[in-house]
């Protein structure tokens, strides 16, 4: 990766492919080779205080974006008096959330293998010291516009780097609400099994088409989440996943962070490591 450069004059930006809370990512032509990006533009006075968070991402990036495959890859990055720019490898294929609303739900066979892979990645995020906390279908995205695309994990902008394996190492509440884990909410300190939780939420997604606790209001939500209370269920959305399956999705939504599996006992979760023994729907 080079050196920050004051003047973003190598590249062209073009269509917005997506937004989030304080970035706005464009797609960009890199002027000499022609070769397309994406560019994650971040206003200044937006971020305003909050400066360290970019380069908290750009240390994160640097240290894990070209370990593992299914991670967006880092290329560039510079800053103007306005803005900071993150240039990444363009993904094509859009957000996994855009994808399961397409669909309207996964098939379990497809479910499995894409979870699998999400959490080999973040298996390899947590054992190079980090916690991503940010992990929905927004920030999953496809390299490609095919069927069978990898997946890539993206925006490390909430991420951490963890200097002790201990497990209640940070106390901010910060994420999206249907996906944080109940010791966020509960202010326990928390740490790398919230993502096990969050993968818990996706798998949920994924299977159902819809997410597990999904209230009224914000409070109801937190509580609901606090108390573990979602269902398999309107019982017709579940008929044709497998108890096993269901299990999987338990085990990552226990409430107890000491008690969920980590990701490399998430891995070991015969509906993950068993490729042939799943996906019988309940009697
Ligand atoms: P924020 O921190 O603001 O949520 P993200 O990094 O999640 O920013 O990027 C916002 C959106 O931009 C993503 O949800 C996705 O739709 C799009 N995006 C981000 N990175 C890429 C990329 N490398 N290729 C294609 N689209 C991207
Ligand atoms: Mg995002």
């Amino acid at each position: 990766m080079s050196a920050p450069q004051t003047v973003p004059c190598q590249y062209r930006t073009g269509k917005t492919l997506g937004s989030g809370t304080y970035a706005i990512v464009k797609e960009a032509v890199h002027i000499k080779t022609g070769e397309y990006f994406a560019c994650k533009v971040i206003n200044k006075k937006l971020m305003e205080g909050r400066e360290h968070m970019v380069r908290n991402e750009i240390a994160v990036l640097k240290k894990v974006s070209r370990g593992n495959k299914n991670i967006v890859t880092l290329h560039d990055y510079f800053e103007t008096s306005h803005n900071l720019y993150l240039v990444f490898d363009l993904c094509t294929g859009g957000e996994l959330f855009d994808r399961i609303c397409a669909k309207g739900y996964y098939y379990e066979p497809d479910a499995s293998v894409l979870i699998h892979t999400i959490m080999s990645a973040v298996e390899y995020i947590h054992d190079s010291g980090i916690v991503h906390r940010d992990l929905k279908p927004e920030n999953l995205l496809f390299r490609s516009r095919a069927e069978d695309a990898d997946i890539m994990i993206a925006d490390f902008g909430l991420s951490r780097i963890m200097d002790s394996e201990q497990l209640t190492m940070l106390t901010e509440v910060c994420g999206t609400p249907g996906y944080m884990a109940p010791e966020i909410f509960r202010k326990l300190g928390h740490s790398k099994p919230v993502d096990i939780w969050a993968m818990g939420v996706i798998t949920y997604f994924l299977l159902g088409g819809y997410t597990p606790f999904d209230r009224d209001s914000p409070q109801e939500e937190a509580d609901a989440i606090c108390a573990g209370d979602y269902k398999f269920e309107p019982a017709e959305y579940w008929i044709n996943v497998s108890e096993t399956a269901k299990d999987f999705i338990r085990k990552c939504l226990t409430i107890d962070q000491a008690k969920r599996p980590t990701a490399k006992q998430a891995l070991a979760h015969p509906w993950l490591a068993d490729k042939r023994a799943h996906f019988v729907p309940d009697p």
